[in-house]
């Protein structure tokens, strides 16, 4: 693709993000986008950037590593959204702003005692399996208040919300009482006195899902990059 039509798929984008807004009274700027580059090119990122976008997700740290050594000279912010491998908290510790796939306790503690001292504290979502898919990544509603307890006292951390990845529905309905779910989590986290300003959910096909069940951050590939090569 040219960069011309990168910028005019971030538009259309941020326009159903901003449309999604309006329709689920949410305040104008709630949701920030995340543009996820998993196995694009750097010079699509490069793209995407020009176009104004700063915030990029990846999923393999080596891959996200090659590309962020591409465009150091761009001023991006970078998120770790992939499995996590306890081997490669070090790095990411040392090279993402945040991490979004948090799923045990072990893992938030080599991220925190390994987070530079020169950087910020890394901003941390904790992963929750919200459909309880054997196959997939993430807490169990049942283990999450008390991991989340524990991380939020993790001094190089800054516990920031949660995320998920719901199970593939086409149907709004369905894919809202996902992302239903995920909100009340965050919700009963806040009765027990743990505030949470981040819900890091929907992607390019149930985003507006996803919005009107109160993500604040989309994590959105396809339809800003194209299909996956
Ligand atoms: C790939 C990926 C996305 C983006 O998915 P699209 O359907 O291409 O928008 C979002 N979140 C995670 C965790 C991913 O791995």
């Amino acid at each position: 693709m040219m960069t011309a039509d990168y910028a005019a798929r971030l538009h259309a984008v941020l326009d159903r993000i901003r449309a999604a807004e309006q329709r689920f009274q949410r305040p104008p700027g709630a949701v920030r986008l995340l543009a996820v580059g998993k196995t694009q090119p750097a010079a699509a990122i490069a793209a995407l950037a020009a176009a104004g976008q700063r915030d990029f997700g990846e999923n393999y740290f080596q891959e996200a590593l090659d590309k962020m050594a591409e465009l150091a000279t761009l001023d991006l912010e970078w998120h770790f959204i992939g499995p996590m491998q306890a081997n490669k908290t070090r790095g990411i510790a040392e090279h993402f702003a945040w991490v979004h796939s948090v799923d045990r306790l072990k893992i938030a503690e080599r991220l925190s005692a390994q987070r530079p001292d020169h950087l910020p504290p890394l901003n941390v979502c904790l992963q929750v399996n919200i459909d309880r898919e054997p196959t997939k990544h993430g807490l169990d509603e049942a283990d999450l208040a008390e991991v989340a307890r524990a991380v939020a006292t993790l001094p190089r951390l800054r516990l920031r919300g949660l995320m998920a990845i719901p199970a593939p529905a086409t149907e709004f309905a369905a894919q809202r009482r996902s992302f239903a779910r995920l909100r009340e989590l965050r919700e009963r986290l806040a009765g027990a006195g743990l505030m949470l300003d981040t819900l890091s959910a929907g992607m390019s096909d149930d985003l507006e899902a996803a919005i009107a069940e109160g993500a604040t951050l989309v994590r959105i590939g396809t339809a800003l990059f194209g299909p996956r090569p």
